[in-house]
């Protein structure tokens, strides 16, 4: 009797995919078990303390945005409710936005080395 199987290649993306998911969740676990046995249950912004049953809320925030730098000692970490967290990431997407606000000051800034300049030609004449 032959075997009729569905299709062997999307089976195996699938398995490809449900290993990068788990082992993605792992080290996800991974330091974030760390982080909970570093520092107390305490949201780092709004200091809202957290229990067993609403550990799920309190999340591991990565202070440089690389959650790949997991250094063991935790310095790279910092306890965060899902509210503060959200916001966090928030003024972090910000910050780059500033290059409008920098075209106000610019003007400013090359305006002042030109008129050095045309005084210095002046003194040189
Ligand atoms: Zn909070
Ligand atoms: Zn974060």
């Amino acid at each position: 009797m032959p075997r009729q199987k569905g299709t062997p290649d999307l089976d195996r993306l699938d398995r490809i995919v449900a290993d990068a998911r788990r082992a993605r969740d792992e080290r996800e676990q991974g330091y974030r078990a760390q982080a909970l046995k570093l520092y107390p249950w305490i949201c780092g912004r709004c200091a809202r303390e957290f229990d067993r049953s609403n550990l799920h809320e309190l999340t591991v925030h990565h202070k440089d945005h690389n959650h790949d730098n997991n250094p063991l000692d935790g310095s790279n970490w910092e306890l965060l409710c899902l509210y503060c967290h959200d916001n966090e990431h928030q003024r972090y997407l910000e910050q780059p936005g500033a290059s409008s606000g920098q075209r106000e000051t610019r003007p400013a800034a090359t305006h002042t080395p030109f008129a050095d300049l045309a005084s210095l030609l002046k003194q040189d004449e």
